[in-house]
């Protein structure tokens, strides 16, 4: 066994040597409980560690927290691109996913997990179907998730008796596995799919079991134009008035809210999560009014959506793409600095999966990424935010830990052959099923 292999199997003290936070070089302290202990220079004089990370060229930052994903439809990366979204659901993703088992939901989200943890990310939101797997999959990596089972009943009776029963037995699954780092969410998957009836009986479990709510809001046009039409309001008041809009909801995507619902969102304490990548590329046409948003007391997270529409997990990257599309479609090049897009990450993510402060403090869990100084994209290092946003991306996260456990150091993931060869074979395996069938 190397040296390196010992790094993920301890479960003692971590002591992070000489790392740069904001321009100072401290040790980092983790106790066994996978909580920082101490921030300073000369801690590891007086600190037990079971293992000893040398943070020299290294960079601390928060772990990074991915507020909307479909984790397991990194089995679908690349299968369909450049096609109008409906044409994309209808003869891509849709007759694919007819044929998706709890195995492939297992080993894409494994490969999902993978990935998020090569580029930082320690927490997701994730809403899917066959969600005990991904739970399954999410307790072997070792990384936090919030999972919701995706509640669409179309209007149908029948069909919300049993996404109200699958609800029901996936938060029973969830809170009996007791792993502090994965919990429970109900996933109304939107206004267009799920009845005023299915919207109201997910607020009222979410509260009596005092879980999250995670849900698409106003994604394209269409949406808002069909809820008008339907039920006279907008889908933030059509939310509100389901009881959906809550301090413990994450809405998705945000796209096409007017400044009265954004008001709305800033009200109830709602996170909105972004997702600038999926927007683009699915062209929805109107980019978050992040200013709204901020300006009315929403909380503004992160997100990269499924990797159908992404078609990566790179959250660094998603900073990028955020402070990017903001000034682009907003006209204003000083919208959503670097420093917010780390933010929106960091704290942002954190508050909205109630994961603890999302920054580096003493008593916070330790959730920590370092970045590697060295790197091209950190070279010259002016300011460390400017260069994690704009010029780095993943491939500079060097190690990872999270709750103080090491899940990746030096670039290294424990298990990582075996976790791409069987998403890969998966994927494989599926298209075949999907092509007999058809
Ligand atoms: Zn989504």
């Amino acid at each position: 066994m190397n040296e390196s292999n010992d790094v993920f199997i301890a479960r003692g003290p971590v002591l992070i040597a000489g790392a740069a936070i904001n321009g100072s070089t401290v040790d980092i302290a983790v106790d066994e409980t996978g909580t920082i202990a101490g921030i300073g220079e000369g801690i590891r004089r007086e600190h037990d560690a079971d293992v000893i990370i040398d943070g020299s060229d290294r960079l601390a930052f928060p772990g990074l927290v991915n507020t909307h994903t479909h984790a397991a439809m990194t089995l679908l990366r690349g299968y369909g691109d450049d096609m109008p979204l409906q044409e994309w659901l209808s003869q891509k993703i849709w007759p694919l996913e007819a044929h998706l088992t709890g195995d492939d939901v297992y080993a894409g989200t494994r490969l999902a997990c993978l990935e998020m943890i090569r580029s930082g990310t320690i927490a997701f939101n994730d809403m899917y179907f066959f969600m005990d797997r991904a739970a399954q999959a999410v307790d072997d990596m070792g990384i936090r998730a919030t999972l919701a089972y995706g509640f669409i009943d179309l209007g149908n009776v029948e069909k919300r008796e049993a996404e109200i029963k699958a609800t029901e037995s996936l938060v029973t699954r969830i809170k009996s596995l007791a792993n502090p780092r994965i919990r429970a969410a109900v996933g109304p998957h939107s206004v267009y799919t799920v009845s005023p009836e299915g919207l109201s009986w997910c607020a009222d479990f979410a509260r009596e079991q005092e879980i999250g709510i995670h849900v698409h809001l106003s994604e394209t046009e269409k949406e808002v134009v069909d809820c008008v039409a339907q039920f006279g309001k907008r889908p933030a008041a059509h939310l509100d008035d389901c009881g959906c809009l809550t301090p413990r909801t994450v809405a998705a995507h945000c796209c096409w809210l007017d400044e009265a619902e954004c008001r709305l969102l800033g009200k109830r304490g709602v996170s909105a999560s972004h997702n600038p990548a999926s927007n683009m590329k699915l062209a929805v046409n109107r980019a978050m009014p992040y200013h709204w948003l901020k300006q009315h007391g929403a909380n503004v997270a992160l997100g990269t959506d499924g990797c159908a529409s992404n078609n990566n997990l790179d959250l660094m990257e998603e900073m990028k793409f955020a402070a990017l599309l903001q000034k682009f479609a907003w006209n204003s090049p000083t919208l959503l600095s670097a420093g917010e897009a780390v933010a929106m990450a960091t704290t942002a993510g954190a508050r909205a999966l109630g994961t603890g402060p999302g920054t580096l403090i003493v008593g916070a869990p330790a959730d920590i990424i370092l970045l590697d100084s060295r790197a091209v994209c950190n070279t010259p290092l002016h300011h460390a935010d400017s260069n994690a946003v704009y010029a780095c991306n993943g491939g500079a996260v060097m190690t990872v830990l999270c709750q103080g456990r090491v899940l990746m150091h030096e670039r290294e993931v424990a298990g990582e052959e075996e976790i791409v060869r069987e998403a890969a074979a998966a994927a494989q395996a599926l298209v075949g099923r999907a092509r007999e069938a058809a």
